[in-house]
């Protein structure tokens, strides 16, 4: 086993080569000399280049999902429908595809998620990553301060498509692509469509051709993602009863579309993250729900000059689905002023207005972006008795 000694938001790994040695590593790839080790300019390059290497010698499929939102829901249902290796979680940037790769065994494939957040970083990851297949989610405007903007947002996550063979993106993306031979999946439009769709807080169901598909997780963004697997398994020639099997017990990790219970009140925790594609998604699912609805909603972070906007315009979707709004954060007011709602400064303060007025049986919906932590909010409410 080798350990790279990567730079870390507070430490740098070097500090802790020597004692990997120590504890049984074969060698160490460090910028310091240091016995039984590889020196080099940046260890981080290194494990990428050692981390491409090992993805010439997988011969399965490598299938890629890129988009503004539901990367990791859709390489989720991805992986899981059609039974394939993927990363853990949200491991979507080079050193983490490169460390998966590292530990990969051979399979007929693994799906990888690839998050971009600057300019040419996607040319970096398919570099790395090399995708005969791509999943295009969704495209909108995401991680303004490094992309700039909408146009350059659809520039970078279209080079995924246009270095695959096999390409598909939602209708949606597709939309604003205008490239040649994608075939396109989405709810009631598409090459591949999910039809007859109906949520409830427990689940989706929707049928795919003659299939009936059931998730265990309600709204648009699970929908799409498992429309996407179903549409990559016809691509690819895999029996669909196997996939609707699998699909029928999908796990996805914390925070998006996530159902919990306390005390009665039902909670779906979409907090994750948000961007005004991801906001939308919930607003659209929000909206066929019977019920008392309660929205907790805080900031959408990187969203450059245009963030007033786009904060104002979610304040509207939100106010078509629910009065029961509760605003936190830097726009919080603004919002309030305009469509009505409460506007707080802190998650305490939310669970206070919440604990106020909610009854059993009442949905309360979270959603903002991974800096704001809304999902704390989950922890603060009351034990129950
Ligand atoms: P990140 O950029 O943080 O890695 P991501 O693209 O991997 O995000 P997810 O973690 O899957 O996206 O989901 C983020 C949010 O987007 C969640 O609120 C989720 O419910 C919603 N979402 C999931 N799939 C879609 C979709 N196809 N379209 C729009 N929103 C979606
Ligand atoms: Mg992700």
């Amino acid at each position: 086993m080798a350990f790279f000694a990567l730079p870390g938001a507070r430490v740098h790994g070097r500090e802790y080569a020597q004692q990997a040695l120590e504890a049984g590593a074969s060698f160490a790839v460090t910028d310091v000399p240091l016995y039984a080790s590889v020196q080099v300019g940046k260890p981080e390059h290194a494990l990428i280049a050692v981390g491409r290497a090992l993805r010439e010698r997988f011969r399965g499929t490598v299938l890629a999902v890129g988009g503004s939102s539901g990367k990791t829901t859709t390489k989720e249902c991805l992986a899981q429908g059609l039974g394939w290796p993927a990363p853990e979680g949200n491991l979507n940037n080079a050193p983490g595809l490169a460390r998966f790769f590292l530990h990969l065994p051979q399979a007929a494939g693994a799906v990888v998620e690839l998050g971009i957040d600057r300019l040419l970083e996607m040319a970096e990851l398919t570099y790395l990553a090399r995708p005969e297949f791509a999943v295009l989610t969704g495209l909108g405007v995401e991680h303004l301060d490094g992309l700039g903007s909408l146009e350059n947002v659809v520039r970078e996550e279209s080079w995924l498509l246009q270095v695959s063979p096999v390409r598909l993106a939602s209708t949606q993306a597709a939309a604003l692509l205008g490239l040649p031979e994608v075939k396109t999946y989405g709810l009631e439009q598409g090459d591949f469509q999910a039809q007859e769709v109906r949520f409830s807080l427990k689940g989706t169901r929707f049928r795919f051709g003659p299939h009936k598909v059931t998730l265990p997780y309600p709204g648009v963004g699970p929908t799409l993602g498992a429309l996407a697997a179903l549409a990559a398994a016809e691509m690819l020639g895999q029996p669909l009863g196997e996939v609707v099997e699998r699909l029928a017990g999908l796990s996805l990790p914390p925070g998006r579309m996530e159902r919990l219970e306390k005390g009665g009140v039902i909670f779906i925790n979409d907090a994750y993250n948000s961007n005004p594609l991801s906001f939308k998604a919930g607003m659209e699912f929000l909206r066929t729900q019977p019920g008392n609805k309660w929205l907790v909603l805080g900031r959408m972070a990187e969203l450059g000059d245009e963030a007033y906007q786009h904060h104002l315009e979610a304040a509207h979707m939100a106010a078509l689905v629910s009065p029961n709004l509760i605003f936190i954060g830097g726009f919080a007011k603004d919002q309030a002023t305009e469509v009505g709602g409460v506007a707080v400064e802190t998650l305490e303060e939310a669970v206070q207005v919440l604990q106020e007025r909610v009854r059993p049986g009442d949905l309360v919906y979270l959603k903002a972006s991974r800096s704001v932590g809304l999902e704390r909010l989950l922890t603060l409410w009351p034990q129950e008795e």
